[in-house]
């Protein structure tokens, strides 16, 4: 196990083993120091009282009887027992028979003798010239003799071997007995950091539901305290940042206009969701400068000076934006903000032509009306038939201006939704029977054959009749107009989904593929002089889609060359 990786508690009860050996140790090592010199110490001051003890009986023993005496107190004692003579003659000794005494070496140069007769007491230690043992020797000088008193000391080694022993014995118990005790405290004592330790990871991760252990007490329970409430706090703190940062994504991703965040350095830090789909963007972009993502130049401008601009971008579309850029407080950046201005653009285009184009249609009729009628107010006027033949274009030039003022007044009253229109069930059959009465005279002028296929029980549809009249009158004029004479016009209607699906159909040239989807537009003829010629304003489609679709219609063409047009219009049914 790595030591740096150590748990907290095991290095407490580390601490506290080493502490407690230590200590052991030092109550052994201080026992083996003292208790030899201590027990030394109390050997002497026995054998001094022995010695003393000894003296006052040597005094009432007569000399004859000391040897017997001496061999007599060290049966009791266990000691051994010297008299000698202040001459270093052996009076009595407990280790020899009364006949051997003569031959006792004299001890008047015994080091322990010499103190005595000296100083009154002398001690020495030495191996006994007798057993081969160390003997401590405490001589006394009391009338005229030296009382000796000897006693081995292996007796010290035997006791303090004894007592070591006993004190080690103690300490592997008390080691036995603490260490596991040891290990609790330690555990005891660090869980709670271990515990805050977990936590604060937990908390540095994210996680706030885990709580320190407080009721710990003292400094460790007041640690945990503040570092619940840290983590409270921390997490009401998360919690609002994250809210207001899921706020922020929803007002962003919610927003129609485009909104970039580029940083300090220039580099994209945020696109919003309408930016990336109007700019085809991915979070590839992010990262790069404005410059390298748009590549517009003028863009490239107002990221460097904010304010606020029209800029139109070719890619990935053709588009106009009014772009509007602010520094970010504490200049970390700059907040663009593109509002898409491509379909105002596009209706103001739309305005400016239709001006344009209804400006045209007018001047022409006008310019030929005025001409004729200059001619006429001319002093010298044109015969009578000349007149009239100017009079009769006049006329039909009026009408044409006539017209056009009309289906101007048509579009422009469906378009701003004065035409209240009034549904009710309306009977397509009927109405198209009107029509075609309406509209046979000119059918028999071109010898076309006009043919209604409609079935008599077909639904009623929900529509304006006079608006519906008018939708008919423009599909089957047309039919009439752009085919050429002999032509075939087939008028049918069948129920389809819940609606009823209405078809003029000719035999006629047909339409275009190119010009198809645009001959609903206002003023979009495909032949420009065979439609004024034939008295078209260029608006007669522009008013049946107008019109179908404010009944919640449809309304297309399907055409092939040289076969002829089929002009489909769809009504709810009632
Ligand atoms: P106009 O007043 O010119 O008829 P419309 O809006 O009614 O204007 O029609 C637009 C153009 O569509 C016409 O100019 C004509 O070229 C073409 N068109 C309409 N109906 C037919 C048809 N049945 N066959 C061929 N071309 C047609």
């Amino acid at each position: 196990m790595n030591t740096t990786r150590l748990s907290l508690h095991w290095k407490w009860f580390g601490a506290i083993a080493f502490l407690l050996i230590l200590f052991l140790l030092a109550i052994n090592l201080s026992l083996d120091l003292t208790l030899p010199a201590y027990l030394r110490q109390k050997i002497q001051a026995d054998l001094e009282r022995h010695a003393r003890l000894t003296a006052e009986l040597v005094r009432r023993t007569p000399a004859t009887e000391l040897n017997a005496a001496t061999h007599h107190w060290a049966e009791r004692t266990g000691l051994r027992f010297t008299i000698i003579a202040r001459d270093g003659s052996v009076l009595g000794e407990s280790g020899k028979a009364a006949d051997q005494l003569p031959h006792v070496e004299n001890h008047r140069n015994r080091p322990e003798v010499q103190a005595a007769l000296k100083t009154g007491l002398g001690v020495a230690t030495r191996p006994s010239d007798t057993v081969n043992v160390d003997l401590l020797y405490v001589a006394l000088a009391d009338a005229g003799r030296i009382i000796r008193v000897a006693q081995p000391l292996h007796e010290i080694a035997a006791t303090t071997r004894q007592i070591r022993r006993t004190v080690a014995g103690a300490s592997l118990l008390v080691t036995i007995l603490v260490l596991p005790l040891a290990y609790w405290v330690a555990r005891r004592t660090t869980a709670p950091i271990t515990a805050m330790r977990h936590m604060a990871a937990r908390v540095a991760a994210g996680h706030f539901t885990d709580r320190a252990p407080e009721h710990a007490g003292g400094e460790i329970g007041a640690l945990a305290g503040a570092l619940n409430s840290m983590s409270q706090q921390l997490e009401t703190r998360v919690a609002e940042l994250t809210s207001e940062k899921a706020h922020l994504a929803g007002i962003l991703t919610g927003m129609t206009e485009g909104v970039l965040v580029v940083d300090a350095a220039g580099k994209v830090r945020l696109m919003n969701h309408a930016l990336r789909q109007a700019f085809q963007l991915t979070d590839d972009a992010l990262g790069k400068t404005g410059l390298e993502v748009f590549r517009h130049a003028g863009l490239d401008e107002l990221l460097a000076t904010p304010g606020a601009r029209e800029l139109t971008f070719l890619h990935p579309t053709d588009r106009t934006f009014t772009v509007q850029a602010g520094n970010l407080t504490g200049g970390s950046g700059v907040v663009v903000v593109f509002h898409d201005i491509t379909r105002l653009k596009q209706l103001e285009n739309v305005r400016k032509d239709f001006v344009a184009n209804v400006s045209h249609e007018l001047r022409t009729p006008l310019s030929i009306i005025k001409g004729y009628i200059e001619t006429l107010l001319d002093p010298e006027p044109p015969d009578a038939t000349t007149s009239r033949q100017f009079l009769e274009t006049i006329q039909r030039h009026s009408r044409r201006l006539e017209t056009l003022i009309d289906d101007l007044l048509s579009i422009s009253a469906l378009e701003s939704q004065e035409a209240r229109l009034e549904f009710a069930p309306a009977a397509v059959r009927s109405t198209a029977t009107g029509v075609i009465e309406e509209l046979a005279h000119r059918a028999a002028e071109k010898q076309t054959t006009l043919t209604l296929d409609i079935p008599a029980d077909l639904p009623p549809v929900r529509a304006d009749v006079q608006r519906l009249h008018q939708v008919l009158v423009n599909l089957i004029d047309n039919a009439i107009k752009y085919t050429p004479a002999g032509s075939q016009v087939r008028v049918s209607a069948a129920p389809k989904n819940g609606f009823i699906e209405i078809c003029i159909a000719d035999n006629g040239p047909g339409i275009a593929p190119e010009h198809l989807p645009r001959v609903f537009e206002r003023f979009y003829r495909v032949d420009k002089a065979r439609s004024r010629e034939l008295g078209g304003t260029g608006l007669g489609l522009a008013i049946v889609k107008h019109i179908i679709q404010a009944h919640a219609g449809k309304v297309w063409v399907e055409s092939e060359m040289g076969k002829g047009s089929r002009f489909y219009v769809t009504l709810p049914t009632a």
